[in-house]
């Protein structure tokens, strides 16, 4: 079949279909077809795994193993379940704990990406449970159903990442005195999604009601990661580490003062219940590892040396102008010291160097002949303009 142009130019149908591949190919934006593993040949092991998140996260070595050993952990339980008929594999959910900006979310991101899985971010805080105000915490199936392109399949081999739990937990442990309904009914909830179960969810998202058609999800194999900085936690470890190696050493001796991640790895599903998660709950997150504040060597890395590093990116959208751009050391450290002082780790980063370079992107396009442009630490610190160097005319 042939088709005209207004014009009077024709093509005929099979070379819009080539055309049609070749652009999408191109473009990359064709359907995405994402992985389901059929044997557990096909599982990258635990080392494959966290070569590929070394790539794109920097440091964070006890969680980045953890994570990969359970990730291969959940993807060979799916693979060998219908064979096993006397033990139960139980399914690896994921805790991370960790200040922020130290790259919970980016490692959940990072893994689905390897895994050509799907994947979705939610904020716990944002969820309520059925029928409530706010997001029903079954919204979140859905929207990873949209990131499966609603490959059903697909969808039910995801990943998923709930950002913030620790901010739904109960305001006591002591359920007896005082209940926090909303935070405890949103854990509630979770949980069921968490440990299996097939929800009902209307495509489209939003609420249900009665006309919609409903999609039918079964979540046991979809891996659940969640996050929280868990403010506090360290005192509720301390207390009780404490109190264990009296009891076993009558003070000081064999104490070790540990801190950071090195004391959130050693949390006990006791702490999480003093912390106000309900024990169901932690029950399901059998795999708990925990992420380091980020040093200043660790942010000067994250700037400089990930496949998508921030400067990176900025040198090359000056390079699609023709220009060279340079960092001075110092300007990296003036950077680091900005994103040090706001305390939101390497997120900050992001912003300080947003807030460097955007007035000079403003300019760059009309800069005639201009071939470098320096930074240095005084247009960091000081709002200088930068070092330009311009091609002789
Ligand atoms: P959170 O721990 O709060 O989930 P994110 O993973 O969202 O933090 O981190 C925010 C941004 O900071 C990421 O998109 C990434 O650019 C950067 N980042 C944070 N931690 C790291 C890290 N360990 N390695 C590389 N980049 C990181």
């Amino acid at each position: 079949m042939l088709i005209s142009s207004p014009t009077g130019a024709n093509i005929c149908s099979h070379c819009v279909i080539q055309a049609q591949q070749i652009i999408q190919d191109e473009t990359g934006t064709h359907h995405k077809s994402f992985k389901t593993f059929s044997s557990l040949q096909e599982v990258p092991k635990p080392a494959e795994i966290k070569a590929h998140l070394d790539q794109y996260v920097i440091g964070q070595e006890k969680a980045k193993r953890t994570v990969s050993v359970a990730v291969y952990n959940h993807y060979k339980r799916i693979m060998v379940q219908d064979e096993l008929d006397d033990v139960e594999l139980e399914k690896s959910n994921i805790l991370l704990m960790g200040p922020t900006g130290t790259g919970k979310t980016l490692m959940a991101r990072a893994l689905a990406d390897f895994l050509d899985v799907p994947f979705a971010i939610a904020d716990a805080t944002v969820l309520t449970e059925a029928g409530y105000v706010g997001e029903d915490v079954e919204n979140i199936l859905v929207r990873l159903l949209q990131s499966a392109d609603y490959d059903v399949e697909a969808t039910e081999a995801g990943i998923i990442y709930v950002d913030e739990i620790d901010k739904i937990s109960r305001k006591t442990a002591n359920a007896s005195i005082t209940r926090d309904v909303s935070g405890e009914g949103v854990q509630q909830a979770l949980l069921k999604i968490l440990e299996g179960t097939v929800a009902q969810v209307p495509p489209k998202g939003g609420r249900k009601h009665p006309e919609q058609p409903l999609v039918s999800i079964d979540t046991k194999d979809i891996l659940f990661i969640v996050g929280g900085a868990f403010v506090g936690i360290e005192d509720i470890i301390s207390r009780r580490r404490k109190k264990t190696l009296l009891g076993f050493s009558k003070g000081t001796e064999g104490e070790q003062k540990l801190e950071g991640a090195d004391l959130l790895q050693t949390v006990e599903p006791e702490d999480l219940l003093q912390f106000g998660l309900i024990p169901e709950l932690i029950g399901r997150l059998p795999v708990v590892t925990a992420l380091d504040d980020l040093t200043r060597d660790a942010l000067r890395s994250i700037l400089l040396e990930p496949r998508n590093a921030l400067i990176k990116q900025y040198q090359k959208l000056f390079h699609l102008e023709g220009v060279k751009l340079v960092f001075d050391k110092k300007a990296i450290d003036a950077i680091i010291d900005k994103a040090k002082e706001s305390g939101t780790g390497a997120r900050a980063l992001r912003r300080s160097v947003e807030q460097v370079m955007t007035d000079i992107m403003y300019d760059i396009p009309d800069q005639k002949d201009l071939r470098e442009c320096r930074i240095t630490s005084e247009v960091v610190k000081a709002n200088a303009a930068p070092v330009m160097k311009f091609a002789k005319s």
